[in-house]
């Protein structure tokens, strides 16, 4: 997916802007020679930027315009060090709600809607996003936020609740405890808007058919505005992401190069109109790929993959980048497999070779499950791994997180 025109006319006015600012974030572009961008060639010739540049930037060195024109800050968990300060001017602030609004209008909740808001209000960028997108939209919000799950199911059934907001593992645990409860015929929830967590197909059909309403993944980062930069259609074939307000490219983790449409990578996002903060060529580290072709819906907002894990756990075998994350789907997709796995990787008679070791009880035919782990696998991921299926309880239990993948080739 090439930048366009206008993107690249959009990118070189941030750019621009930022130079002028004299910001860290123009300071470094300056020291690395870079004026402007007038072609696609100049744009991938532009340096990336990482967290630990934002963090370098604290408190307020990312600031690109003058003060008063900052209306509110938003920050990233420091749990992994300094803290991330984006400020937001308030057209920022505007064009996160448009963006935000139009995620809602993408899964098909309208201003009639009453929407039940659970992620945390604060520094961070998660309940305020899903409230300024429902107060655009002229929808009804519920600024719940987390916690206090008595009270969120008795608000749910009195004031009818028709969208759920949240994260995964709290719509999950709000779907068990309304069946424990027994009120499901009191609950009136239609959709659910699921953010900010990485999460398999297990749990999504989970709270699906706990609480019988549709799902929509919604992606976002607090360095990129927040989460409602993208989210799937009713087809649910991918997030559709604005390329309106942000550039998106997947790259290879390893060489920093574009990797073609289908194939999967890192995902890097370069803010088009952003004035507190403006980011280019931003390394998010998550994991997806864009997926070739057009929506049934007939968007032209190309869609991303579901996020299937962080670039730091990735394996290149035979040219082909893999992730843990991947094959651990795959094999959730199998009710007769225990939870337990391991994945080595050796190389062979010079090529690289994968061998899956799966744990069943004695019910299942070893042979005919191999074929079939296998042939989902290479369904998957491209190529057919030796699939080893052994008995339940031969893989080694740990009280800590197991390791589970073991590359052997560099032994
Ligand atoms: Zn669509």
């Amino acid at each position: 997916m090439e930048i366009s025109k206008a993107q690249l006319e959009l990118v070189d006015r941030q750019i621009k802007r930022l130079i002028a600012a004299d910001n860290f974030y123009g300071k470094k572009l300056k020291e690395a020679g870079v004026d402007g961008v007038r072609t696609a060639e100049d744009f991938e010739k532009l340096p990336f930027s990482q967290k630990q540049d934002l963090r370098d930037a604290y408190p307020l060195g990312l600031m690109a315009v003058p003060e008063e024109e900052i209306v509110r800050i938003h920050s990233s968990s420091g749990t992994t060090g300094t803290p991330v300060i984006i400020p937001y001017t308030k057209k920022d602030v505007e064009d996160w709600a448009i963006m935000f609004a139009r995620c809602y209008e993408f899964a098909g909740i309208t201003k009639m809607d009453r929407i039940h808001i659970t992620p945390g209000y604060g520094l961070w960028t998660a309940g305020i996003g899903f409230q300024a997108g429902c107060e655009l939209l002229g929808a009804m919000a519920l600024p719940l936020g987390p916690g206090n799950t008595d009270k969120q199911l008795q608000m749910m059934m009195d004031m009818e609740s028709t969208v759920l907001c949240a994260t995964s593992s709290y719509a999950l645990l709000l779907a068990e405890e309304i069946a424990k409860r027994g009120i499901r015929d009191k609950i009136k929830l239609k959709k659910g808007v699921i953010g900010s967590e990485r999460w398999g197909e297990k749990m999504r059909s989970r709270i699906r058919n706990e609480l019988g309403i549709e799902l929509y993944d919604i992606y976002g980062l607090t360095e990129i505005y927040g989460p409602g930069i993208g989210i799937n259609c009713k087809y649910d074939t991918g997030m559709h992401i604005w390329t309106d307000y942000l550039y998106l490219e997947i790259i290879d983790p390893e060489t920093g190069k574009n990797v073609p449409d289908g194939e999967w990578g890192e995902i890097v996002l370069t803010t088009l109109v952003k004035e507190g903060a403006p980011l280019i060529r931003y390394r998010t580290h998550d994991i997806s790929r864009i997926i070739p072709g057009k929506c049934p819906c007939g968007s032209e907002y190309p869609r991303i993959d579901v996020i299937a894990g962080r670039s730091d756990d990735m394996m290149k075998i035979k040219g082909v980048n893999v992730f843990p994350k991947q094959i651990e789907e795959v094999l959730s997709s199998f009710p007769e497999l225990s939870s337990e796995y391991q994945i080595h990787i050796s190389h062979l008679d010079g090529r690289d070779t994968m061998r899956i070791y799966v744990e069943t009880n004695g019910t299942v035919d070893f042979a005919d499950m191999a074929r079939k782990v296998a042939e989902r696998v290479k369904s998957r991921i491209g190529f057919t791994p030796l699939v080893k299926v052994v008995e339940l309880g031969v893989l080694p239990r740990s009280e800590k997180k197991s390791k589970r993948v073991f590359d052997e080739r560099y032994d």
